[in-house]
C-alpha cells in the first residue's frame, strides 16, 4: 500500500509519459500511475484500481484536456484487441514516441547522450503491412469466432477486418467462419482438447503477391480438404498454396511438426530488394517487408562494405540480413541457433547465385569464437540478437578480437543501450543511432546502432 495514493481514490492527474505496452503514466508526487487509454500531455480524472509499493493502476474516467495528437483509432476492435497498443495516437506522435524512448535508454541505460538518436524512419502508409497472420478460430456460444488475442489472454476478440494484415487474410479469416459450420468443421477448444481447427496462417509474399494459407488442424484426416480447398480457391483466386499443419498436441504453440500440401506448390517466393527468398509454413520471416527493406540498408550503410571485407551476420535467421551484405563483402558468415532456418538460408543463398556467404547451425557465444581460434578474421560484425540482446559470451569475443566496426540491429532498445554501454566501455564508441518503425500501431521499435573501435 502506498501512503500518498490508495485504492479507490478519484485523482486529477496529468500524464507524461507512455509505456511500452501503450499506457499513460501520470506521477502523484512521484508515485507512478499508470492509466491504458491515455496518452503524454492529457489531464486526466481518473479511479485507483490497484496500488503496490512502487507504482500503482488506475481507471480512465474522463479526459479532462486530450493530447492535440489524440485521434480516433480507426479500428473498431482497438482496444482490446491486443494486436495494437497505439492506434489512438497519430502516426507523426507515434514515431516521435519511438524516437523519444529509444533517446530516453541511451541517456540513461547507455549513458550517450551525446551520441545523435535520428528520426524514426516510418511507412508513407502504417497500414496493411503485415504479411503474415496467424488467426486462432473457436466457438462461443454456438458461433464460430476468430480473430485476435486480447493483450495477455488466450481470449478471442472476434473480427471479420484486421487493418494492419493484408486483405487477403480478412477475406479468408471472414469465409470461413461463415462456412465453417455449413462444411461440417468444428473449432479446437483449448481446454478440452478436441475440435478441428486451431489456428489459419496466412502469409502474403509482397513483391509477388503469392499467397499461401496454413490450416493447423487436431488431426490429419478431415473429410472436407476438398471443400475447404476450393473455398479457399475462391476466396482468393489465385492462391499459391493450401498447406494442413498437423498439431496434436496440448500446447498453445500454433504448429505441429508435421505439414503436408492440399494445394499447389509448398512454397511462395518473396523478394527483399533484389534478393528473394522461399517461405514455407513455418519460415521465419520478417513480417514487414516494406520497412525490412529501409531496416537492412541502413545496416548496410552501417557496415560501409567495399567488397573487401569479411563480415559476420550474427543470429542470422533464414539469412535475409547475411545475403543483402553478401553482394557487398568478400564473404559473410551468417550464424543462427535454428538448425531449420540454416537450411533455408543455405538454399536462399543457392536460389539467389550468392557463393560467398557460409552459414554455420549453433549458438553465435559458441561459433563465432571457435571461427577466431580457427584463424579466421573479421572487419565487421552484424549482430541482430532477440529480446535479451547479445550474450555475455559474445560481447567478450568482440571485445577481444576488436573487428573495425560492430552494427547492432536490436528489436529491445533496453538490452541494445545495455550492450553499447559494454561496448563502449571495451573500446568501441557509439557513433549514431537509428530506429526504425517496423511495427506501425504497435509500441515496438527497432533499432540499428554503429560502433567503431576508438
Ligand atoms: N537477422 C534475422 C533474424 C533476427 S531474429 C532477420 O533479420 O530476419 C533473432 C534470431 O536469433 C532468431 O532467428 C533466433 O533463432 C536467433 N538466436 C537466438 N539465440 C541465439 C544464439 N544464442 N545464437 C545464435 N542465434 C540465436
Amino acid at each position: 500500500m502506498s501512503y500518498i495514493v490508495n485504492k479507490n481514490d478519484r485523482l486529477h492527474v496529468t500524464v507524461e509519459d507512455l509505456t511500452h505496452d501503450g499506457a499513460g503514466v501520470a506521477k502523484v508526487d512521484g508515485y507512478p500511475l499508470f492509466i491504458h487509454g491515455t496518452l503524454p500531455g492529457e489531464e486526466v480524472e481518473v479511479h485507483v484500481t490497484k496500488t503496490l509499493k512502487n507504482y500503482g493502476f488506475a481507471k480512465l474516467l474522463e479526459i479532462r484536456t486530450p493530447s492535440a495528437d489524440r485521434i480516433i483509432p480507426p479500428c473498431h476492435v482497438f482496444p482490446p484487441c491486443g494486436g495494437c497498443q497505439v492506434q489512438h495516437l497519430s502516426y507523426e506522435a507515434q514515431l516521435e514516441q519511438k524516437r523519444k524512448s529509444v533517446r530516453d535508454v541511451i541517456d540513461r541505460i547507455a549513458k550517450l547522450p551525446h551520441v545523435p538518436v535520428h528520426p524514426v524512419k516510418g511507412m508513407e502508409d502504417p497500414w496493411r503491412y503485415r504479411n503474415k497472420s496467424q488467426i486462432p478460430f473457436s466457438t462461443r456460444d454456438g458461433q464460430v469466432i476468430s480473430g485476435f488475442y486480447q493483450s495477455k489472454t488466450h481470449k478471442i476478440v472476434d473480427t471479420d477486418v484486421c487493418i494492419i494484415q493484408t486483405e487477403e487474410a480478412d477475406a479468408i479469416m471472414t469465409a470461413l467462419k461463415r462456412e465453417l459450420h455449413s462444411l461440417g468443421i468444428d473449432t479446437y477448444d483449448e481446454k478440452t482438447h478436441r475440435g478441428m481447427l486451431r489456428h489459419v496462417v496466412v502469409r502474403k509474399a509482397r513483391a509477388t503477391g503469392e499467397v499461401m494459407v496454413v490450416l493447423v488442424t487436431l488431426k490429419k484426416k478431415f473429410q472436407q480438404k476438398d471443400a475447404v480447398v476450393e473455398l479457399i480457391r475462391n476466396t482468393v483466386p489465385g492462391v499459391t498454396s493450401i498447406m494442413q499443419n498437423l498439431n496434436s498436441n496440448k500446447t498453445n504453440v500454433i504448429f505441429g511438426n508435421e505439414t503436408i500440401c492440399l494445394y499447389g506448390k509448398s512454397v511462395i517466393i518473396d523478394s527483399i530488394g533484389d534478393i528473394q527468398f522461399e517461405i514455407s509454413a513455418r519460415s521465419f520471416y520478417q513480417v514487414n517487408p516494406v520497412q525490412t527493406e529501409v531496416l537492412y540498408k541502413q545496416a548496410l550503410d552501417y557496415a560501409e562494405l567495399t567488397g573487401e571485407e569479411t563480415v559476420i551476420d550474427a543470429y542470422c535467421g533464414i539469412g535475409t540480413i547475411s545475403l543483402f551484405l553478401a553482394q557487398r563483402a568478400k564473404e559473410v558468415y551468417g550464424v543462427e541457433i535454428v538448425p531449420q532456418a540454416i537450411e533455408d538460408a543455405k538454399r536462399n543463398a543457392e536460389l539467389n547465385g550468392i557463393a560467398n556467404a557460409i552459414f554455420e547451425a549453433g549458438a553465435a557465444e559458441d561459433v563465432i569464437p571457435r571461427w577466431y581460434a580457427e584463424g579466421k578474421r573479421f572487419e565487421v560484425l552484424v549482430v541482430d540478437p532477440p529480446r535479451k540482446g547479445c550474450d555475455e559470451k559474445l560481447l567478450q569475443t568482440i571485445l577481444e578480437y576488436k573487428p573495425k566496426r560492430v552494427v547492432y540491429v536490436s528489436c529491445n532498445p533496453g538490452t541494445l543501450a545495455r550492450d553499447l554501454r559494454i561496448l563502449e566501455d571495451g573500446g568501441y564508441e557509439t557513433k549514431e543511432v537509428q530506429p526504425v518503425d517496423m511495427f506501425p500501431q504497435s509500441s515496438h521499435v527497432e533499432t540499428v546502432a554503429l560502433l567503431e573501435l576508438k
